[in-house]
């Protein structure tokens, strides 16, 4: 297929979603005081039964997306992508902000964005043909079970063990905080293949149906409200051997690519529950605008989030050349829970009693769902000091920190 020139490219767009989505009334990013909703959460309060209508409408246009041939923008068309440049992704996504369409569910993303991207680089021929388009289609829908009661920022002490049994193995042990498992048809989960000693040596990751008997889901409930993420068990779990993503003991090299695309994943997503105007207009509304301490801690935020959107750009530049995510993954991440714990101090400072009832009032005590998801936004994907850390030691050339196995 010959390349289309951007303008052509954004014209195709804009007719397709022009016959498949209501065209927003006002311009994107344009903010009104007190029209449309006044919600800043960062996890959603909702109950099973509405996660479920979002999970299902993200899936929809997923493959409303896919079957237009713009789901996969700059995929190789063997996964179903037009294998055009980055740039005409961004071009859709600027098109697809003037139309009202289905938001996108967490595990949706999770799966088509980590998952898929992980099976492209890890899985055998069969395993990519299986499962890389049906994901990225969102047709099969994945979850992440890495994280287990005792192993969060140290990975490399997973213990949940399999056994090796034939043409099978026998899985057991716990998973934890694994977003979306209620909705997923598959799960990624690395295991314990060798000894609790051999550390990050003695991993191995496989793909498992979560229909397979022997794993039972139990959701946690969130100071958010909602139920997003959830503990996983796993009891004597078979799983056939042509479900073993890469080599027996190479877990740990196809965890570090999954935590390469996961880190990648902030550099888009400069979200932080509200667009800078808002800020503003809530200085503006409850007449605080002159407070000098407030303005200085505005002009913080307006002068943070410039400088966090510059880096996530240079990051997302780099990947257009076609060179792999540098630390900017590390630093896009930390600097954007940076921006939400200075936005939760800004709205305590400006809005101060306004913010502990719920008088109704448009705009206001909405900035609780802000300041409550904080706390998670500064532990997924990486715990702020985890990310620290990596940039220490891969952007700066600090020495390293000591490692608990001593390696
Ligand atoms: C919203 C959300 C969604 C998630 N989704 C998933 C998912 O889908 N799948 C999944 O597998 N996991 C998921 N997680 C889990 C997440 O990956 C872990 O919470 C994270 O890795 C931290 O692990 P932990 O919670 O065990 O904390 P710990 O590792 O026990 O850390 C506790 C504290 O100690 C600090 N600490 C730990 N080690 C060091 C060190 N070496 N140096 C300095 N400080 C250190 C940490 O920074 C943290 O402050 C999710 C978490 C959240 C909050």
């Amino acid at each position: 297929m010959e390349q289309p020139t951007l303008d052509e490219f954004r014209e195709r767009c804009r007719s397709w979603l022009a016959d498949n989505a209501e065209r927003r009334t006002a311009e994107p990013r344009k903010f009104v005081w007190g029209e449309g909703s006044d919600s800043v959460a960062l996890f959603s309060n909702i109950t099973l039964e509405e996660e479920a209508e979002v999970h299902a409408a993200s899936r929809r246009w997923e493959q409303l997306k896919a079957d237009a041939g713009l789901g996969s923008i700059s995929w190789d068309p063997q996964y179903g992508g037009l294998g055009l440049p980055r740039e005409y992704e961004r071009v859709y996504r600027s098109e697809e902000a003037r139309f009202v369409v289905p938001e996108s569910h967490e595990l949706i993303q999770i799966s088509r964005n980590i998952v898929a991207a992980t099976i492209a680089v890890h899985g055998t021929g069969e395993q990519r043909a299986f499962f890389v388009r049906a994901m990225r289609r969102a047709d099969l829908v994945s979850c992440q079970l890495f994280s287990e009661p005792g192993a969060g920022s140290d990975l490399a002490s997973i213990a949940m063990r399999a056994e090796r049994d034939g043409d099978e193995w026998v899985v057991s042990g716990q998973k934890v905080w694994t977003t979306g498992a209620r909705f997923a048809d598959w799960g990624y989960v690395l295991c314990r293949t060798g000894t609790a000693e051999e550390r990050h040596r003695g991993l191995t990751a496989f793909l498992v149906r979560m229909e397979t008997p022997g794993i039972e889901v139990r959701p946690l409930r969130q100071m958010t409200g909602g139920s997003s993420f959830n503990e996983v068990f796993f009891d004597s779990v078979r799983v056939p051997d042509s479900q073993r993503l890469d080599g027996v003991g190479e877990g740990w090299r196809v965890a570090m690519t999954t935590l390469g695309f996961e880190r990648s994943q902030s550099m888009s997503n400069g979200r932080v529950g509200a667009p800078w105007v808002q800020y503003l207009a809530l200085a503006h509304h409850i007449g605080v605008a002159d407070d000098p301490v407030g303005r200085q801690l505005l002009a913080r935020l307006y002068s943070q989030m410039q400088a966090d959107r510059w880096t996530s750009l240079r990051g997302l530049a780099r990947i257009k050349q076609g060179k792999a995510p540098g630390p900017e993954g590390s630093i896009a991440k930390l600097a954007w829970t940076n921006q939400n714990q200075l936005a939760s101090t800004v709205v305590t400072h400006l809005l101060g009693a306004g913010l502990l009832a719920d008088s109704g009032e448009w705009g206001t005590y909405a900035w609780t769902e802000l300041i409550v998801g904080t706390p998670g936004t500064r532990l997924a994907g990486g715990t702020d000091e985890i990310q620290r850390k990596i940039i220490g030691e891969r952007a700066l050339g600090l020495p390293p920190e000591p490692r608990p196995d001593g390696g």
